[in-house]
């Protein structure tokens, strides 16, 4: 084997063999003076007449107590590593258990024995008391089975679609014997109940898990039964894209407009689109879920017989909601008339009260943790600036520090101003921890019937950092121990909390006018999330005759995304988007890569990337794709780095790939030149989440 023309990138090397090897065989190989795992990529190259001095490094032992790792994901690495400007290597070492590299071929041998041995399948473990479908599953259902390719699941949350996904799963494993099914969910904290259902419907041996909070012997288990074929479903976070599933047809990715399915490092992929295209690669379905799909999804998928024909995805409705009662009914306040400064208006806490009176529970949301975002001078008008960031130091009362969010930086709350020594030094603006002392004091005075005093809790990262310290407190909000709670963003997605009939978002203007254009279609996403965690009893709501309540306080109160949300109306919210999207020709209607640079000095991380777009002049597909001038991130400087990124879009998808395709080596070296010296790192960020 020749050099490969790669090996600049540390992507693929070439070893000698004694033997062939299979592509695809997992070896272990010498590198510098280390012992590394390496998979066979290509055919074996005769290297009879052959320059003599290409003297190769034998390679080490084939681990041949496993399978090769198919042709089928060997694709899909190359093609996660091309599409997304990275090495092979590097995706493929990622994908793989880091524990397979220290096992000897014996100890392989025997740990496959025993899990095969174990058999598949205690199957289908409850077949017995399936409930009845509704009619919206049944005709889902019905579709996702008549036809092939990429599906559109559009449920309400308590739709039942995850009730959709576990019967594809149950009929595709009763028809064929050897079928593999992957379901990804964007969090590890979905993981856990999600797994609870699906080993309650298929046995707990035919179900495993794969995602970042596992320990390695666990990842290993999981992945050799995933690629041993005795697990018949891999359940998992966007890593799980990755494992090797020989028997893969179906794929459900639930949640499927989660930002968590995009890797914010290394290798920035996209679980969700790697996942698509991996079905189509492997003529496995796919199912995408969601209340409120991606407008990438959604773009993509065929409307409702009658409108104009759409894009390549079947788009399948489930608008009603199951056991839950209807969706809440939506309140926004108008806080241009309500006293200044006010935090919660007074019909918001009232309608609080009255569910605490009925022993309901409510939960108030706040996408912004810590007890205040700034401390401020009144005098000289000192501001708790992060020293190594352009930021501030947020305010946590509760160890009196200055924390910056960015860098990690903490110090003691200063007793006096540290430039002009007014010791009168003052929060302004307000987080969780603010709003739930703000809270405890507004009802402090209110008691239970029975005497007892009311309870407010707070989840958020804050809160949950000690292991375990998430379940307890979610074990107390399920418990009912808990009459207002307050958090971020984690309190809002998938919990099943039975006595919420109030949800409230009190301050979330900030994604209105945000500088990111997906920040709306978050926004709504999160909100519709949220409401969708009030009202789940409907047995309960029914015999009160009451409804849920979505309350939204806000600046903007005719704001069409508001608007849209009081009608729970997503279809009218995402036409809206998708028609300013395209006049301003925007994803989905263009492509788009980030190039982005980190220096010491903010001109030398801007002047790498513009010399590098000076560069992509010449290359093939320059024409069509635009380049942005290089411009300082939103947070400019963090931990005493600048950061500085391009914006290059395209309406051309095979464009911008071929454009990004030829740059990369350039970039390689444009590094190693003096303006490229004092860059600290550069990175490529194909289809970007923010910009
Ligand atoms: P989603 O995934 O759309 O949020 P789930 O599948 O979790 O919805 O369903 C919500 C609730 O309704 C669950 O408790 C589930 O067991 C129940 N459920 C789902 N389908 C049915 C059905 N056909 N009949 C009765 N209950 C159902
Ligand atoms: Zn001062
Ligand atoms: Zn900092």
């Amino acid at each position: 084997m020749q050099t490969p023309a790669h090996a600049a990138l540390g992507d693929l090397l070439s070893y000698a063999g004694t033997e062939p090897l299979v592509p695809g065989t997992l070896v272990r190989v010498p590198l510098g003076k280390r012992e590394v795992l390496g998979v066979v990529w290509n055919e074996p190259v005769s290297l009879e007449g052959a320059e003599p001095d290409m003297a190769l490094k034998p390679v080490g032992a084939a681990l041949d107590a496993l399978a090769p790792l198919g042709e089928a994901w060997r694709d899909l690495v190359a093609f996660a590593g091309r599409y997304y400007q990275r090495s092979i290597g590097e995706i493929a070492l990622a994908a793989l258990p880091p524990q397979l590299r220290d096992l000897t071929t014996t100890q392989l041998a025997r740990r496959l024995k025993r899990k095969t041995t174990a058999g598949p399948v205690a199957q289908t473990a409850e077949s017995a008391n399936l409930i009845a479908l509704s009619e919206e599953q049944t005709a889902a259902l019905a579709r996702i089975e008549a036809e092939t390719g990429t599906f559109l699941l559009v449920g309400s949350t308590g739709s039942g679609k995850t009730e959709v996904y576990l019967r594809c799963v149950a009929d595709l494993l009763a028809r064929d014997p050897e079928a593999q099914a992957l379901v990804m969910v964007p969090e590890i904290n979905l993981t856990p109940q999600l797994e609870a259902r699906f080993k309650a419907r298929f046995g707990d041996e035919a179900v495993v898990s794969l995602h970042s909070g596992m320990t390695n012997p666990q990842r290993l288990a999981s992945w050799l039964a995933a690629h041993s074929g005795v697990a018949r479903i891999v359940l998992g976070t966007r890593m799980a894209v990755f494992a090797s599933i020989p028997g893969l047809k179906l794929i459900v990715v639930d949640e499927e407009h989660d930002p968590s399915y995009k890797q914010q490092e290394g290798a920035r992929y996209s679980a969700r689109d790697l996942a698509v295209w991996r079905g189509q690669r492997e003529k496995a379905k796919v199912i995408l879920g969601s209340a409120t799909p991606s407008l990438e999804s959604w773009h993509q998928s065929r409307p409702a017989e009658g409108e104009d024909p759409g894009g390549r995805y079947v788009r399948l409705a489930m608008p009603s909601r199951i056991g839950a009662g209807e969706l809440p009914a939506v309140r926004v306040v108008d806080m241009t008339q309500q006293p200044g400064k006010t935090v919660l208006s007074a019909p918001l806490l009232d309608a609080i009260g009255q569910r605490i009176a009925r022993g309901e529970q409510s939960m108030i949301f706040l996408n912004r943790r810590g007890y205040a975002p700034v401390l401020a001078c009144g005098d000289c008008g000192w501001k708790s600036e992060c020293p190594h960031c352009s930021a501030y130091r947020v305010f946590h009362k509760i160890d009196r520090t200055l924390r910056c969010h960015h860098c990690g930086f903490t110090e003691r709350v200063p007793r006096a101003c540290p430039a002009c020594g007014n010791p009168d030094i003052a929060p302004v603006g307000r987080g969780t921890e603010r709003l739930e002392e703000h809270l405890a004091e507004l009802f402090a005075g209110v008691k239970h019937a029975d005497g007892s005093a009311v309870r407010i809790a707070r989840i958020d990262a804050d809160s949950t950092k000690k292991q375990g310290s998430l379940e307890s407190q979610l074990a107390a909000v399920h418990a009912g121990e808990v009459d207002v709670l307050v958090g971020t963003q984690m309190i809002a997605k998938g919990h099943d909390f039975r006595r919420i009939t109030l949800v409230a978002a009190v301050n979330p203007d900030g994604a209105l006018f945000s500088s990111d254009f997906r920040a709306p279609e978050r926004l709504f996403s999160l909100l519709m999330q949220s409401a969708g965690r009030a009202g789940r009893d409907a047995a309960y709501l029914a015999a009160q005759g009451a409804r849920a309540e979505m309350w939204i306080q806000t600046h903007h109160a005719q704001h069409p995304l508001f608007m849209a949300l009081r009608r729970h109306d997503y279809t009218s919210f995402a036409a809206q988007q998708l028609e300013e999207r395209q006049a301003a020709g925007m994803p989905p209607f263009a492509f788009q890569a980030l190039l982005r640079a980190d220096a010491r000095e903010q001109s030398v991380a801007q002047g790498f990337l513009n010399l590098a777009a000076d560069k992509a002049e010449a290359l093939p597909g320059a024409d069509l794709v635009t380049r942005y001038p290089a411009v300082p991130l939103a947070i400019q400087r963090v931990a005493n780095v600048e950061r500085a990124q391009m914006l290059i879009e395209s309406p051309s998808r095979a464009a911008l790939q071929r454009l990004l395709a030829a740059w990369q080596p350039l970039l390689h070296e444009l590094r190693r030149t003096p303006e490229g010296k004092g860059v600290i790192r550069w990175l490529v960020d194909v289809d970007p989440h923010s910009i």
